[in-house]
């Protein structure tokens, strides 16, 4: 008995659980849901269960909500068995329980009300005839529990929230990783993840550009160089992945060749199709051991995991683009200062140096030309930017009119170098504003980790005091930190 108890406790948690995540999830879809009602409904299949469990004519749900102090009621019936008269008679009598705390059992039309009332809640079952005293015991038990589970359950939606807020944080990267583990530790597989990132999404549609799958996941005994990979488009784990054909299981390389693989690997792989949905977002790819295709429970297994993993990598594409949404400066499209400071603050950053710059009288720009002009002159500055420096340096608008430029690994005399070549870019480079020239100069402030410092976090208030001595030098100039 007492281990029959404790699993409806169980059962109720979980279902009570349930009922709060999907009166969450309808509540963000039907915004004409007063905020506080849904998670007062009593999911049905709750009661529905105890009702049947206890072979009662109905089962009720009565209680003040102390937040907003209005009384919501749940009750499921057996309609076939009850009057409209009889059900209204509970409704009233647990309505009084619940303001009266009272708890017991009484005779009524249609079998015998046991109720349960403490804080604002009241639960009844509607048991058949003269319930006995074993039956009436174990429906108050269950009552008791039932009215805990109420309780709680806004401390249960707040879990859910959490849960959900929690779930969106994850980034595509750690969805990967962990389905990689997961399968791996199922199957005692080596595991590829890869997730698919369609034209669409990348806005390049109408270039006609299929979209990237890319590896974003790899298993302990996988090569993790492997990981950020873009896969070419005809391997196999590429195709499976876009959805142009079915799954594969074969002996080769499902990567086409993306990074030459000396590890070991057994013969045969499995190759499936990850979807969120009717929309194909990734794949696995599953070197077995054994080298034996998974079938029945152990593939349904896989399937499920796939299943779960598929929609969190489309939300976790979502949540990385919005990401470096907040990291981009939208009219240069250089990162702004935030992205400077992640790049900066990654833990594999080293030596390198900074350059900092800053347009030289550019109000007068601006009060002669014009706002839009003066942003027209920031975009073409960042051009010139952007062409003198190589792939990996990391260029970003910081302020109004200044920029930054990270060059890694490179050292004080080629920052102080690649500065000059920019300002003498922009010296030479003619540019007009609705057809009038406009001499455009920057003055620049340069500074090195190790030359000029040991610690990569002092190089920008070190750029930042050279450029302040270039501006005071006459402008049009860049200055080494420290005067070197
Ligand atoms: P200096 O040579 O000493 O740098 O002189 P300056 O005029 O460039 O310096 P100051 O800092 O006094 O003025 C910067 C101007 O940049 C002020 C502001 O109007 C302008 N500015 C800042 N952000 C933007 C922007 O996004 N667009 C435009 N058009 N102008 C901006
Ligand atoms: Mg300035
Ligand atoms: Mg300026």
């Amino acid at each position: 008995m007492a281990q029959g108890v404790s699993s409806w406790a169980l059962l109720l948690g979980v279902l009570l659980g349930a009922g709060a995540a999907w009166a969450l999830v309808r509540r963000r879809r039907s915004p004409g849901v007063a905020p506080g009602v849904s998670p007062h409904l009593l999911p049905d299949p709750a009661l529905e269960w105890l009702r049947r469990a206890h072979a009662a004519a109905g089962v009720w749900v009565a209680e003040m909500d102390s937040r907003d102090g209005e009384p919501h009621a749940e009750r499921v019936v057996d309609a076939e068995r009850l009057s409209v008269t009889q059900i209204v008679a509970v409704d009233r009598r647990l309505e009084r329980a619940r303001d009266q705390e009272q708890s017991g059992a009484e005779r009524m039309e249609g079998g015998t009300l046991v109720f349960h009332a403490a804080a604002g809640i009241a639960v009844g079952l509607l048991l058949p005839g003269g319930a006995d005293g074993g039956r009436l015991e174990a429906a108050e038990s269950d009552l008791r529990r039932l009215a805990d589970g109420v309780r709680r359950r806004p401390q249960i939606v707040q879990l859910a929230q959490a849960n959900t807020l929690e779930a969106s944080l994850e980034s595509v990267g750690s969805v990967g990783l962990r389905l990689a583990y997961q399968l791996e530790r199922m199957l005692d597989a080596q595991v590829v993840v890869a997730a698919y990132e369609r034209g669409a999404d990348l806005g390049v549609d109408d270039t006609g550009i299929e979209g990237t799958v890319q590896v974003i996941g790899v298993s302990g005994r996988g090569d993790r160089r492997l990981l950020e990979s873009t896969l070419p488009p005809d391997s196999d784990l590429g195709r499976v992945a876009r959805g142009e054909v079915d799954s594969v299981f074969f002996e080769g390389d499902p990567l086409g060749g993306v990074v030459p693989d000396r590890r070991q690997r057994p013969g045969a792989v499995l190759v499936l199709p990850m979807r969120a949905g009717e929309r194909f977002v990734g794949g696995v790819a599953l070197w077995l051991p054994g080298g034996r295709e998974p079938l029945g429970g152990v593939r349904a297994e896989i399937l499920a995991a796939l299943a779960n993993a598929g929609p969190r990598v489309v939300t976790a594409l979502e949540a990385d683009k919005l990401k470096e949404k907040t990291r981009l400066d939208p009219l240069t499209g250089l990162l702004n200062r935030r992205g400077l400071d992640a790049a900066l603050n990654r833990v594999d950053v080293g030596d390198g140096a900074i350059i900092y710059a800053d347009l030289d009288r550019f109000k007068d720009l601006n009060d002669k030309l014009g706002h839009p002009a003066g942003d027209a002159a920031l975009i073409h500055f960042a051009r010139i930017i952007r062409e003198q420096v190589r792939n990996g340096d990391i260029g970003a608008r910081i302020g109004g009119e200044e920029f930054a430029i990270w060059l890694p690994a490179a050292r004080l005399d080629v920052g102080y170098r690649i500065a000059e070549r920019i300002r003498i870019k922009l010296n030479t480079t003619q540019w007009d504003w609705r057809g009038r020239h406009w001499p455009l100069s920057a003055s620049f402030g340069v500074s090195a980790c190790p030359e000029t410092s040991r610690e990569v976090g002092d190089l920008i208030p070190q750029a930042d005091a050279a450029l302040y001595v270039a501006k005071n030098s006459g402008r049009n100039r860049v200055e080494r930190a420290g005067g070197r």
